[in-house]
């Protein structure tokens, strides 16, 4: 089965590009193969210009005022940005010189360029906001100027105060005289000159097309340098950036475009005849461990511990890829030297690191033996990024602060490797810029050796004020970070608490019965789903490891599935009051013993809030059949509770009545109503508050016991007030 997972968008500023849109059901995502393996239509490297639908883009546009250059620069970004050997999140940018009309009617020069927070292969023109081209050439005739300044100047220069971030490679961009400028990190441009001799190799590739640009941090002065050897080179088709990326020029939006599509392809083509294809050839076997087996240890290692009173931990959710490739970079003998090299563009220092961590190869028989082995990989990575820390911030004059010491990406031979981000689209990201590392450094090896910027630059990237602001984002919902599993996630209770919990922060998988209710709900709330059966052992496995396979671990399960059986005790048959103890009790015993053994493995607490009914404590005649089972199950809530305070692992239920859902149907309201002799509308506010209790208020009150980090064992009445029904 396959489905589509999207996201909504939360804001430009946060939301990387270019993450996979399908999963399978395993949660495992398919993949494009990198370099030389072009297994997709999007992913062959081809100039995909389209007469027809260039024209097509300069008509759109021209209805809404957009001049011809800025529509066709709009719809060559957005070919190279759909092109993850081209770009992902965030690396590259387009700019082109123009003329427009400033508020006063008066023409002005304007560079329109990438502005920050935009996705190449999905931007408009409102993404390429037009800077007055003047006071940018201007600057030009300085000797520095800090970033802090470059920013400021390019913001006072925008025709519109609101428009976003010019890229910081803007400099870049106006000083090169061309007028349409195209830029990439593509992955061929890298394995080309991530070697140590990469500037030879460059110039034999390219020739006299790409003129060479040693590597300087991104900013004024590699603007300068750049404008400097573009100026030397009039006739350069581009520049080469080592160990950054390509700039390609046109006086044409396609010409640009074809030129970057046509210089990548040679290097592209020069690494297909001179790799030795030594990682192909490597025999690869998978661990006999499933990576859900592994993934909640791991999550567990990579969250900085909170203070155990005041502070919670800070989690991450994970994305794990595994492939031949993926395979094949980690059984390599000399695995423990190139991964720890650097990264294999500057930029990918912010989401991934400089480098990842190494754990141990997992076997079933000792995952207590591996668990201690990768806490003691883990903790020296973390005292090596201190020390690392420690080395470079006096250059700084001590001004930077120490960012938290989790490796951002772990490794694990015969297992794949897990990326981690503060939500699952980050996670994607961190995992699209690991696999680019890994086709990278696996293409250079084979050529010669992979060889990053020095530790010294790397540094200076991932404590780039700029760059950290970006990252740093608006402040964090009060569930970011969490993972919650909702049973009966497709029902009306399970759909409003899964929006309360997004609402909140929270990454959501959906668990229930397989089939055209999942569905749907895993597309009204864009979401993902798993099939779970909760009378079945083996079926609320298999969903828990969906779910683990997806995000890395669980912090918080709603146990809400249920349903409702009626009959008087002295003739209810025993099948049915069986049936109603599996679902409305069992099941219950069932989820939470199973995201107590996986909150155990994380080690970080979690909280398990279950779905009790107003029965468990007010017991309505011939509801006996329904009522017992949810006085067992406000049992278990409090057992829970007892059992594991000290694994920081919380236990709370709610009580909730009257809620139109599947175990109070339309029809079961109008037949009660008609029975008390009163109107639906007064039976369903018929409550202290005197309101219908709507299921999204169930939703919110799930979200504040899960947010009450000193309550356990608690029961939250969620009814409108009825005294008969409140526990005390
Ligand atoms: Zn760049």
């Amino acid at each position: 089965m396959r489905f589509e997972y999207r996201r909504r968008r939360r804001g430009r500023e946060s939301r990387p590009s270019g993450c996979p849109e399908r999963v399978d059901a395993s949660g495992a995502r398919a993949y494009p193969l990198r370099l030389g393996a072009a297994h997709t239509e999007r992913d062959v490297m081809k100039s995909r210009w389209d007469d027809k639908h260039a024209t097509e883009t300069i008509e759109r546009y021209g209805e809404r005022g957009i001049a011809e250059d800025l529509a066709l620069r709009v719809y060559t970004t957005r070919l190279l940005g759909s092109n993850p050997r081209l770009v992902l999140h965030g690396g590259g940018n387009t700019s082109v010189k123009s003329r427009t009309r400033d508020v006063t009617g008066e023409e002005v020069d304007v560079l329109y360029v990438k502005g920050s927070g935009w996705d190449m292969g999905t931007i408009e023109p409102a993404g390429l906001p037009a800077v007055q081209l003047g006071p940018l050439l201007g600057l030009a005739a300085l000797e520095s100027l800090s970033d802090e300044e470059m920013v400021n100047v390019q913001r006072r220069n925008l025709l519109d105060a609101t428009a976003p971030n010019p890229s910081v490679e803007t400099l870049l961009h106006a000083w090169v005289p061309h007028r349409f400028i195209d830029h990439t990190h593509a992955d061929a441009a890298l394995v080309l000159t991530d070697q140590p001799d990469g500037e030879a190799l460059c110039r034999d590739v390219f020739g006299d097309r790409l003129a060479i640009v040693p590597y300087i941090m991104p900013g004024f002065a590699l603007a300068k340098k750049a404008k400097e050897v573009a100026e030397a080179h009039p006739e350069a088709e581009g520049l080469v950036l080592l160990k950054h990326g390509v700039f390609t020029f046109g006086d044409t939006a396609r010409e640009a475009y074809e030129r970057m599509i046509e210089l990548v392809t040679l290097a592209e083509e020069r690494i297909e005849s001179d790799r030795s294809r030594a990682f192909a050839s490597i025999d690869t076997t998978a661990a006999d461990t499933a990576p859900h087996e592994i993934a909640p240890i791991i999550r567990g290692l990579l969250a900085n511990p909170g203070d155990g009173a005041f502070e919670e931990p800070q989690r991450f959710v994970l994305e794990h890829r595994t492939s031949p490739e993926i395979l094949a970079y980690l059984t390599h003998p000399e695995l423990a030297r190139y991964s720890q090299v650097g990264t294999v563009t500057p930029d990918h220092a912010i989401r991934t690191k400089p480098w990842p961590v190494v754990l141990p190869t997992p076997t079933r028989d000792d995952l207590g033996g591996w668990s201690a082995a990768s806490r003691s990989a883990v903790d020296s990575y973390r005292r090596a990024y201190e020390a690392y820390f420690a080395r470079h911030n006096p250059r700084h004059d001590g001004a930077k602060r120490m960012l938290d010491t989790s490796p951002r990406v772990a490794l694990v031979p015969g297992v794949g490797l897990f990326a981690s981000g503060r939500d699952a689209t980050g996670a994607c990201a961190a995992a699209d810029l690991a696999e680019t590392t890994i086709a990278v450094v696996s293409a250079a090896e084979e050529m010669s050796r992979f060889e990053s910027i020095s530790e010294a630059d790397l540094f200076d990237i991932e404590y780039w004020s700029l760059e950290q602001a970006k990252l740093a984002g608006a402040r964090e919902r009060p569930l970011a970070r969490h993972v919650v599993a909702i049973t009966g996630g497709a029902g009306a209770i399970g759909r409003a608490t899964a929006l309360a919990f997004r609402e909140a922060g929270a990454e959501i998988a959906l668990l229930d019965l397989g089939g055209g209710d999942l569905d749907r709900a895993e597309h009204e709330l864009e979401s993902v789903g798993f099939a779970c059966d909760v009378t079945s052992d083996e079926s609320v496995r298999e969903g828990f490891a969906g779910d683990v396979s997806r995000f890395g671990g669980l912090d918080i399960v709603v146990s809400n599935a249920g349903a409702a059986w009626q009959g008087a005790m002295a003739d209810v048959a025993d099948e049915t009051l069986r049936a109603s103890f599996e679902l409305n009790f069992f099941a219950h015993q069932r989820v939470a013993r199973e995201a107590v053994r996986i909150m155990r493995l994380q080690g970080t607490g979690g909280s398990l809030l279950f779905n009790v009914s107003k029965q468990s404590v007010s017991p309505g005649r011939d509801f006996g059949p329904y009522g017992l089972p949810k006085t067992a199950a406000l049992g278990l809530v409090r057992q829970y509770a007892i059992e594991h305070g000290r694994d920081d692992i919380r236990s709370n239920g709610i009580n909730a009545d009257r809620i139109r859902s599947g175990v109070l149907t339309e029809e079961m309201v109008t037949a009660r109503s008609a029975a008390r002799g009163v109107s639906e509308d007064d039976y369903m506010s018929g409550n202290l508050l005197g309101r219908e209790v709507l299921a999204s208020d169930v939703g919110q009150a799930f979200v504040a016991l899960a947010l009450a980090r000193a309550t356990t064992g608690a029961i939250l009445t969620v009814d409108g007030g009825n005294i008969a029904a409140a526990l005390r």
